[in-house]
């Protein structure tokens, strides 16, 4: 049985490639983003496998029906690249990894907040260059801060437990609360009252309820300076929004590891071409802007499990078209 890697990157191939033994597949990477032009690229496969930047949409899958694909595995927790209904329409099985180390993205979330903070980036680079000066590297404590998490769920709930160990004060804005966090002290609270915290993160997922929840209204609900924290999906923040409240000075620092149009860009090495994102530049151009290319999923940890995981949701689905773990099950 054969799966056809999508945006295959040389880590995906060593990771999914060490742990194929016990399933036995023929593994096939592309680099190329799955799309209704890549779709084509599909040849005598049982399964695909995609990542967040292919375009899964109803004329994809319904190339990959013709193809004769009985499975589509995402291997990431998010699946709104991915057109459900029309998969399911098809008969289509779609399956992703619900939970993989929550960890990895919850401590990229606070490296973001830390070295925003203490500017530890800024003085890596001025002490190799014999600039012994703190001028304008001033930070806070964290401990006594109040932050707000939009998402509990498994990241929000491992980011809740971390900043709860720094001795922040957590609020959180969630559909369902958490009772164990609310044992530990995080409080829920309407979102208007999370807007108010001095540092907001973001873990939910993108949807049409979530997307553009960071735009002008919720900045100008915000407390002057706010730290914004988005690891979850670029979605979330409407950019053009966000710039205009950097140069307002409303908000006063911003981590993001993903960005709305972040499939143009993440992913490659465009250091050599002329970036025709705007934005993107806009945003690097902010002293108090801190940006990753989506890498906050990127510990061994995180990689053996989505390797474990994908290769036994695909063989499950493949050999019983059940699966054990239900939320790893969409269509
Ligand atoms: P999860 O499904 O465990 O939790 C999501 C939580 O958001 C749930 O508790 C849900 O009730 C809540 N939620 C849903 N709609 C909401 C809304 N409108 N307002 C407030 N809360 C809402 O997901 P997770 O594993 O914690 O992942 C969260 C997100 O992180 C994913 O959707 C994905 O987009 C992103 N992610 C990013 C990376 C990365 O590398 N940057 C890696 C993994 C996941």
């Amino acid at each position: 049985m054969k799966i056809i890697f999508f945006s295959a990157q040389p880590y995906d191939k060593a990771f999914f490639n060490r742990f194929n033994d016990s399933v036995g597949f023929e593994l096939v990477y592309h680099k190329s983003q799955l799309n209704e032009q890549t779709a084509g690229l599909v040849d005598r496969a049982e399964a695909v496998c995609v990542f967040v930047n292919d375009k899964v949409t109803a004329l994809v899958c319904q190339q990959l029906a013709d193809k004769g694909v009985k499975v589509i595995a995402l291997r990431c927790a998010g699946f709104n690249n991915v057109d459900l209904e029309a998969a399911k329409k098809l008969g289509l099985k779609v399956c992703r990894v619900p939970a993989y180390s929550p960890e990895a993205v919850a401590e990229h979330a606070l490296a973001l907040i830390m070295t925003l903070n203490r500017k530890t980036h800024k003085a890596y680079n001025r002490v190799r260059e014999q600039n012994f000066a703190l001028n304008g590297l001033l930070g806070f404590n964290l401990h006594g801060k109040c932050v707000g998490v939009i998402g509990t769920g498994n990241i929000g709930q491992a980011f809740c437990r971390m900043m709860i160990g720094l001795g922040c004060q957590v609020k959180a804005f969630d559909l369902i609360a958490n009772k164990d966090l609310e044992a530990m002290g995080v409080s829920y609270h309407p979102l208007t009252e999370i807007l108010q915290t001095d540092i907001i993160s973001l873990h939910c997922p993108l949807n049409e309820q979530t997307k553009h929840l960071i735009n002008d209204t919720t900045i100008g609900m915000m407390k002057d300076g706010v730290m914004l924290i988005n690891t979850s999906r670029g979605g979330l923040v409407d950019t053009k929004a966000a710039i205009q409240g950097l140069k307002a000075g409303r908000i006063g620092y911003l981590g993001i590891d993903v960005y709305e149009q972040e499939e143009h860009l993440f992913f490659r090495d465009l250091s050599g071409e002329v970036i025709q994102d705007d934005e993107i530049q806009r945003l690097m151009s902010f002293p108090n802007v801190l940006i990753t290319a989506h890498q906050a999923f990127f510990t061994d940890e995180a990689l053996s499990q989505i390797a474990t995981t994908t290769l036994n949701n695909v063989d499950q689905l493949l050999k019983n078209g059940i699966l054990t773990n239900r939320a790893a099950l969409l269509v």
